[in-house]
């Protein structure tokens, strides 16, 4: 079972959401034997905008969702405070780009260590306005979603306004793209994009070339309210149409994996936007060649 919540930064920083995964994932109330029931397929994450969790159906959904909403103790609030200072010591390339990204849409830096004035009025707050019962999206294994079941907004057309520009990282020149996220065809029209890219640099440079390969510098970040693609400037965007239609088969294959139906939920938990699998297919089986491409040449 997976349970999805909108998340949004407070003043500028992924603290508090990532503070409140920590502190209503603590068990300490559960017997041994409950306790072992939760560990199994338990897992929690904080991404930028929602928080993902999931959880056994050996749990009933009543029953996480009580523990989400529990009340948040103040000892606990400072112990795992403790603990995400150790975590976010390291700040890797993604995080660092994503900063700078940040700073160029909003004018004010992102912090994702940003710690000590936050109060816990502030954390609890955060909490009794974010994890409300008729925000969390709940699904199975298969992501298919079963509770709340409001109504959903419909989907908005997909936006063209990319803009391009050129962001420094450790000393790497990133080309970044940034589109206005107003639909989920927004998000999946970046996300085939991101993938076509990453596939290309993987087959010319890894395959063909044996270039030294360490990882993939080809980034999707989104926020409420921009889906950002970034990848580096050196990166010549010279796929034929051969390597595009291949890709385009085997990305309307993944798309219907079990990993990838996830989209749908996350798509709904940050837009409240409900698309049917079939939809999303027909979506992205409309991608051409040229017209996909156009943006990434004429920057
Ligand atoms: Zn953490």
């Amino acid at each position: 079972m997976h349970a999805y919540i909108k998340t949004p930064f407070y003043r500028n920083s992924k603290y508090i959401p990532h503070l409140l995964e920590h502190c209503v994932n603590s068990r300490g109330n559960l017997n041994s034997n409950d306790f072992f029931s939760y560990v199994y397929q338990s897992d929690a994450d904080t991404f930028s905008w929602y928080t993902h969790f999931s959880f056994s159906d050996k749990i009933s959904i009543e029953v996480f969702i009580s523990w989400l909403q529990k009340d948040l103790d103040a000892g606990l609030i400072e112990y795992e405070k403790q603990i995400l200072k150790d975590e976010l010591k390291d700040v890797n390339f993604a995080q660092e780009l994503f900063e700078k990204i940040w700073k160029r849409l909003h004018w004010i830096d992102f912090n994702n260590n940003h710690i000590s004035r936050v109060s816990t009025i502030e954390i609890v707050d955060y909490h009794k306005k974010y994890y409300k019962s008729a925000e969390i999206i709940i699904c199975d294994d298969s992501f298919n979603i079963i509770s709340p079941t409001k109504k959903f907004t419909e989907a908005a057309a997909l936006n063209d306004n990319t803009s391009p520009s050129i962001i420094k990282v450790r000393g790497e020149s990133m080309r970044v793209f940034i589109r206005t996220y107003a639909s989920w065809k927004d998000y999946y029209f970046m996300l085939f994009i991101q993938e076509l890219l990453k596939s290309f640099q993987e087959y010319t440079e890894r395959h063909k070339k044996w270039v030294y390969y360490f990882d993939n510098r080809v980034f999707l970040f989104r926020t409420e309210k921009y889906s950002i693609l970034s990848f580096p400037e050196y990166f010549e965007c010279n796929i034929s149409i051969e390597f595009f239609d291949s890709f385009k088969t085997y990305f309307l294959t993944r798309i219907l994996s079990w990993y990838w139906k996830k989209w749908i939920p996350i798509n709904l938990t940050l837009l409240n936007q409900y698309a049917k699998m079939s939809e999303v297919i027909d979506f992205c089986n409309g991608f051409k060649f040229e017209e996909s491409l156009s943006f990434l040449w004429n920057d």
